[in-house]
């Protein structure tokens, strides 16, 4: 069962691995984009790892509200709103849940998932965030179903999602700024897919 500390827990790991990562993922935006991917997420990400200095959460609800706020107000770019709305999302499946399992954190990451497509229209294979986090729900689904705990439920996620991520690669992208590149886009990795694989390796790591 995840509480909010692992919640808590997950955010700073984040908050953590996207700073360690930022160049990496400025690289990446550079190559298709405007090269602020990394700098965007990482205050973003800084500033949701301070939330807990400031304040008491009751609940993982509680706390993802606060986070998906955050992430909204401080990311800016394309990434801000559509990672905020991931999380504001899970925090709504989440409301008055102190104990997460794993059929419940999987309604949680659906909801989020479908956040993103909501506000960003993206498709399958349109080089985005969704080309990893959509085959993660994916394995996640599954591994619930084949009767994997949490742990066991998110290393499949994390694994399918770096999969996804790497796909990407030889995907044109359709949505974003990397679009205008049109056939140009082809051969990079996207750097929305990077992050969106890193936030599920940190789930990884601490809601299990
Ligand atoms: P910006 O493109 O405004 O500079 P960022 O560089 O922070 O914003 O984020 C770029 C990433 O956002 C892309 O790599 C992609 O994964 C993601 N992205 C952009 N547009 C969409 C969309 N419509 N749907 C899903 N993800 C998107
Ligand atoms: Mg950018």
């Amino acid at each position: 069962m995840a509480t909010v500390e692992n919640f808590t827990a997950w955010v700073h790991d984040f908050a953590r691995t996207i700073a360690e990562h930022s160049e990496q993922l400025t690289d990446l935006d550079r190559a298709i984009g405007d090269g602020d991917h990394g700098s965007n997420m990482t205050r973003g990400t800084a500033r949701c790892a301070q939330l807990t200095d400031e304040q008491t959460f009751t609940g993982p609800g509680d706390y993802l509200k606060k986070v998906g706020m955050t992430l909204v107000s401080t990311v800016g770019g394309a990434s801000g709103p559509l990672y905020g709305t991931f999380f504001l999302r899970m925090a709504t499946s989440l409301t008055e849940v102190d104990d997460v399992g794993p059929e419940q954190l999987g309604t949680a990451l659906e909801a989020g998932v479908e956040g993103i497509l909501t506000r960003g229209r993206a498709e399958r294979g349109d080089a985005t965030m969704y080309d990893a986090l959509a085959p993660a729900l994916e394995s996640y689904r599954q591994a619930v179903a084949d009767g994997a705990d949490l742990a066991g439920a998110l290393a499949a996620a994390a694994k399918a999602a770096a999969e996804g991520r790497d796909a990407t690669t030889d995907m044109v992208a359709r949505k974003g700024r990397a679009s205008y590149l049109g056939d140009r886009s082809r051969g990079h990795l996207d750097p929305g897919a990077a992050s969106a694989t890193l936030l599920l390796e940190s789930a990884a790591r601490t809601l299990a």
